[in-house]
Formats: C-alpha cells, sequence, structure tokens
C-alpha cells in the first residue's frame, strides 16, 4: 500500500459536497497523528500551516511540537543545571506520549540526575 507523505487531510462530503468528516494528519513521535478538523475553514488553516494548526490545537507552540518529535514524546525533566540552564534530559521510562500527555508532564516531572532529592521531599 501505497503511503501518503505528511502532512495530508482527509475528508468525506456528501454527494451536495456538504463536508461530513475531516480529518488532517501530521508527523507525530510515532509517525502519522491524526487531528480532528470541524470546519473547510480549520481544514484551510491546516493546510496552510499544519504544525502551527496542531499546536494551537493544543494550547501549544511550534517549538514543543517539534520538541515532542524530537524527544519521541518523553517529557523533558523540570530541574534546572549547575550552569542555572534548564535540564534538556529525559524522563525515564515515558515514550511515545500523546502530545497531551506530554505536554502535561514536559517542565513537571525529573530525569534520573534531578530526581533524587525532590522526590524525597514530595513524600
Ligand atoms: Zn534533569
Amino acid at each position: 500500500m501505497e503511503r501518503t507523505p505528511l502532512p495530508y487531510t482527509d475528508t468525506r462530503e456528501d454527494v451536495d459536497g456538504k463536508l461530513l468528516d475531516a480529518a488532517g494528519y501530521i508527523q507525530g513521535p510515532r509517525g502519522r497523528t491524526p487531528i480532528r478538523l470541524n470546519s473547510s475553514d480549520e481544514i484551510e488553516s491546516f493546510r496552510k500551516d499544519p504544525e502551527g494548526f496542531f499546536a494551537d490545537r493544543h494550547g501549544a507552540t511550534v517549538e514543543q511540537y517539534r520538541d515532542w518529535i524530537d524527544t519521541d514524546g518523553r517529557p523533558r525533566c523540570a530541574g534546572i543545571t549547575a550552569k542555572g540552564r534548564q535540564c534538556r534530559k529525559l524522563v525515564p521510562g515515558a515514550r511515545f506520549w500523546p502530545f497531551e500527555a506530554w505536554l502535561r508532564a514536559h517542565r513537571r516531572n525529573f530525569c534520573a540526575v534531578h530526581r533524587g532529592p525532590l522526590d524525597r521531599a514530595d513524600r
């Protein structure tokens, strides 16, 4: 079966050309990720700027969307390094999380290095 290159839209119309159902498909950590499109305007917006549309729908930025892919859907650590920078490490265990879950956990949990003392403080 031939695979359609991402991103693309898939629409269903009735005999009068009325829109019945539409979805956009965009790259995700695990490949094709669907997003529901509710109107012709949304189809248009998605086609113009798939990444922007997808990010907007989730209340996120395009940078966060790209980071979600770069991290294979693993949230990054909330810790701060000794140099005062945001830790770039990934939270252990999690992988291929859907964007919603990734956004909720991103910068809220800790990597193996930063987890220790904070974990104890939580208990
Ligand atoms: Zn860390």
